[in-house]
C-alpha cells in the first residue's frame, strides 16, 4: 500500500470521476505534495489526462498507469494546440464517454485560460468540475522563504501577468499601491516593466526576487534589488518558468533563513 491508498482510505467523501465528465484541476507548480486531494482523486480515475507543459512529470507519474496521458499546451516557442482546439479536444473526449482530467500548472483560473475552458465546457453542456490549485506566484514566495504579506509591510499582494507588457497596460497603477508586485511570465519583459515601474515611483532599491523552477529539484533563487534584478538575472540564466517578486516582503528572507543563508544552504 503506498502512502496515498493509506490516506485515501481514511477520507470521506471522496469525489467519484463519471464517464463523460471533465475535472479541470490544478497540479500546483511542481511538487507532488503540492496537488490538493481532490486533484489526486482525479489522476487515480481519470481516462485521459491532458496536461500542460507545466505539469511536472513526478505528478503525471501518479496517473493511473491504464490512463493515457495527451500533452495539450504551449511550448516555449513552437506551434501548438489553440486554446480553441484544446477546449474543443476536452468537449470530444468527454463525449465519447471518458472521464478526462484536464491538469493544468498551478491554478487552472490563475493565468492558466481556464476560465475559457470551463465556459467551452459549460456552453457545450459537458459536465464538469474545477478544483483549485497551488498557484506557482504563493508557492513560489513560501519555498524561497518570503512572506506573501507580513504584519506591518503589507496589506494586498498584486499578482500581475508580464507577457504582454507590450501591449498597453498601466503598471503606474500597480507601483503606486504600495504593495508588493509578484510577477508571472515576466522574464522576457523584465527590464521594460521594472523600468516601468521605477519611472512609476517604485524606488530602484526596492528588494526584489526571481524564483526560478519553484518546489522542483531545479528550483533556484536570487534577491537583488528592483533596478539590478533584469541583468542579474540574464547573467545568472535565470530561465523560465519563473516567477519575480518587488517589494519589502523580499527583505524577510534573510531572518527566516537566518544561519542557513549565513551557511549558504539556502536553496539557490
Ligand atoms: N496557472 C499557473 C500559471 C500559468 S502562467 C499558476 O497558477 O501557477 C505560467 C507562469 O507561471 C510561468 O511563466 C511562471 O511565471 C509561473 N510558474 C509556473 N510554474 C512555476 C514554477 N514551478 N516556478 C516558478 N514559476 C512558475
Amino acid at each position: 500500500m503506498t502512502a496515498w491508498d493509506a490516506m485515501a482510505a481514511k477520507r470521506a467523501g471522496v469525489p467519484v470521476f463519471a464517464p463523460g465528465h471533465v475535472w479541470l484541476a490544478g497540479a500546483g507548480p511542481g511538487d507532488p505534495g503540492l496537488l490538493t486531494l481532490d486533484a489526486l482523486a482525479g489522476l487515480t480515475q481519470a481516462d485521459i489526462v491532458v496536461h500542460d507543459a507545466l505539469v511536472d512529470e513526478r505528478i503525471l507519474a501518479l496517473a493511473d498507469p491504464q490512463a493515457r496521458l495527451e500533452f495539450a499546451g504551449k511550448r516555449g516557442g513552437k506551434p501548438s494546440a489553440t486554446q480553441a482546439d484544446i477546449s474543443q479536444r476536452l468537449v470530444e473526449l468527454a463525449r465519447a464517454g471518458h472521464r478526462v482530467l484536464r491538469l493544468k500548472g498551478g491554478d487552472p483560473f490563475v493565468f492558466g485560460r481556464g476560465g475559457e475552458e470551463a465556459m467551452t465546457l459549460a456552453a457545450a453542456g459537458v459536465p464538469f468540475r474545477v478544483i483549485p490549485g497551488v498557484t506557482a506566484g504563493l508557492a513560489a514566495l513560501a519555498s524561497a522563504s518570503i512572506p506573501a504579506t507580513f504584519r506591518g509591510i503589507n496589506r494586498a499582494v498584486i499578482f500581475a501577468a508580464g507577457h504582454g507588457a507590450e501591449e498597453d497596460f498601466d503598471w503606474t497603477a500597480l507601483a503606486r499601491a504600495g504593495q508588493p508586485i509578484v510577477l508571472y511570465m515576466v522574464m522576457h519583459n523584465l527590464e521594460k516593466i521594472a523600468g516601468a515601474l521605477m519611472k512609476a515611483g517604485l524606488g530602484a532599491q526596492t528588494p526584489a526576487a526571481v524564483i526560478a523552477s519553484a518546489t522542483t529539484p531545479k528550483q533556484r533563487v536570487m534577491v537583488s534589488t528592483l533596478e539590478k534584478l533584469a541583468a542579474a538575472s540574464r547573467e545568472e540564466n535565470f530561465d523560465p518558468p519563473a516567477i519575480v517578486v518587488i517589494g519589502e516582503i523580499v527583505g524577510l528572507r534573510e531572518r527566516l533563513l537566518g544561519e542557513n543563508l549565513l551557511a549558504g544552504k539556502q536553496s539557490t
